[in-house]
């Protein structure tokens, strides 16, 4: 008897995907909203067994899937795109009471950006394969080969734009997937199930099992049979993902977390680039490419702190779902905790709040104020780690080495912001920070066939593009003789 859940008159299965059909467990977990920390649903725990029978289908089904001509893959992989655009609504609103992300957020950017993800993979799918060159006549041809099972673990923070960054290149390559979604935030992924079914997936090419990291997204790791590893998460969970493809000698894609800076030099538009320094309270500063680690030259810093209080004070903290509110709560109570421990333990290190720096007092419940921090240590804590949430730690620097130097000095290398009027500055400038993205006097300008990814700690590999199917597919090259030879072969 499948299961399924209301959510604001949404109905959700709580159970797998596995093979086309739903699959129940045993034992479930609670899926908590944080809006009003309430149990959403009650969604099924996978384990071992769910892992092994998804995986089971996701083999069975693929060499059917990488036979499939590409035309028809793409127009696939399009119906899905058409399944999710249909359904922004009921996703964005799933979403937001499963995450807590804007609603207004979710209708306009994210949820069309899930479903963008497989309309430009569908497209790229079919320009790739004709990368030929010839050695003395030789022709040589590349192609992108099907890999086989892909394992797809995503975090919580955008989960079904996460996932679909992922499972529409997999797909696109040729190859059958298990996604294991982020026990804070599974409920997209269930609606994404129904999705490519509509869209007329075949059965066992996408799969989903629910359940806990070390629990579920463990279990598949393992699993011999899974050809590529896709995961976005915490350095943490990387480490403990990157032993399991080591032990069975897999490539993994690793997204993982980031620390970005963000240089303001004397001579930048300070209206744009205080917009842009604000903005990295988008998501409740629950997002990977935020700029936590603000720079701004001595020349300019009185007037650009001043400026940005007065743009961060007309923030508004509230229910997400409010057309007027610019940040909703944290994720999880956990959370909330860790990154209040953080902010703590700066204060007690002798940081200065200029902004927030705790709980919401008004709103209570998992609502954290935006916070601004200064007088910090570069080799503090706050100013060295992660702490996915809304705080940002305010720097002056004085001369162009010293900030590269600054910004440099950390273990991740993510994404970086550059703010100048200067083009040669922002030059020379991009090309010494180690960061895989450098925006210069933007920020969040994606476009999917530019390579993504991170330096240092923020990751392994690159995805977007043909750097997508570079991991999600075997790249091969045939070489062929040239074709004066063949004929005298055939006539001898
Ligand atoms: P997490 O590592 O705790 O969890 C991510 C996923 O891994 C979840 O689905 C979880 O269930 C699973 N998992 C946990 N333990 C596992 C194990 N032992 N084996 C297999 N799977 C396991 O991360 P999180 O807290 O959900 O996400 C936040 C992190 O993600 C932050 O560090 C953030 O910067 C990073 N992130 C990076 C990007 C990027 O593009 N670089 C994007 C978004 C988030």
């Amino acid at each position: 008897m499948p299961r399924t859940t209301s959510v604001s008159g949404i109905e959700v299965s709580v159970d797998h995907w596995v093979g086309g059909e739903r699959l129940a467990s045993d034992a479930t977990f609670p899926d908590i909203s944080p809006l009003d920390q309430q149990v959403l649903a009650n969604v099924a725990r996978g384990g071992p067994r769910e892992v092994s029978a998804a995986v089971d289908a996701a083999s069975a089904a693929f060499p059917q899937w990488a036979a499939t001509p590409r035309t028809e893959r793409a127009a696939l992989l399009h119906a899905v795109a058409e399944g999710i655009e249909k359904r922004v609504d009921d996703l964005a609103l799933v979403e937001t009471l499963d995450n807590g992300g804007l609603l207004r957020s979710h209708r306009r950017s994210v949820i069309p950006r899930a479903a963008y993800n497989f309309h430009f993979f569908a497209d790229f799918l079919l320009q790739l394969g004709h990368e030929d060159f010839e050695t003395r006549g030789h022709r040589n041809h590349i192609s992108w080969q099907p890999a086989g099972v892909t394992a797809v673990i995503t975090p919580w923070n955008a989960p079904l734009m996460l996932a679909t960054w992922r499972v529409a290149p997999a797909l696109a390559a040729g190859n059958t997937v298990v996604l294991k979604p982020p026990e804070w935030a599974p409920l997209t992924a269930s609606l994404l199930a129904d999705i490519t079914a509509e869209a007329g997936l075949p059965p066992g090419v996408f799969n989903v099992v629910q359940g806990i990291g070390e629990e579920a997204g463990a279990a598949l790791v393992r699993d011999p049979r899974v050809r590529r590893i896709a995961f976005t998460g915490s350095v943490a969970t990387a480490r403990a993902i990157g032993h399991a493809a080591a032990e069975n000698v897999i490539p993994v894609s690793f997204e993982l977390g980031g620390k970005n800076p963000f240089i303001v030099f004397p001579d930048a538009d300070l209206d744009l680039a205080v917009r842009h320094a604000v903005d990295q309270y988008d998501n409740a500063g629950q997002v990977c490419l935020a700029g936590t680690r603000l720079y701004v030259a001595d020349a300019v810093y009185d007037e650009f702190l001043e400026r940005f209080l007065q743009a961060a004070a007309a923030w508004r903290v509230g229910d997400p779902r409010s057309e007027d509110v610019d940040m909703g709560p944290q994720i999880h109570p956990d959370h909330l905790a860790r990154i209040d421990g953080y902010v703590r333990r700066a204060k007690a290190a002798g940081a200065t709040v200029l902004l927030g720096g705790g709980p919401h007092p008004e709103l209570g419940g998992l609502y954290y104020q935006p916070t601004l921090l200064t007088n910090v240590a570069d080799d503090s804590e706050i100013n060295r780690e992660e702490v996915f949430g809304p705080v940002i730690v305010l720097h002056r620097f004085t001369d162009e080495d010293e900030v590269i130097r600054r910004a440099n000095d950390n273990i991740y290398g993510l994404a970086a912001m550059v703010f100048t009027g200067d083009r040669s500055r922002a030059e020379r400038v991009a090309d010494r920070l180690v960061a895989g993205t450098v925006w210069v006097n933007c920020f969040y300008v994606r476009d999917l066939r530019a390579p993504f990814g991170g330096a240092r700690l923020s990751g392994i590999g690159r995805e977007g593009g043909t750097w997508s199917f570079d991991f999600y597919a075997e790249v091969k090259n045939t070489v062929t003789a040239p074709s004066g030879w063949l004929i005298k072969e055939a006539n001898g």
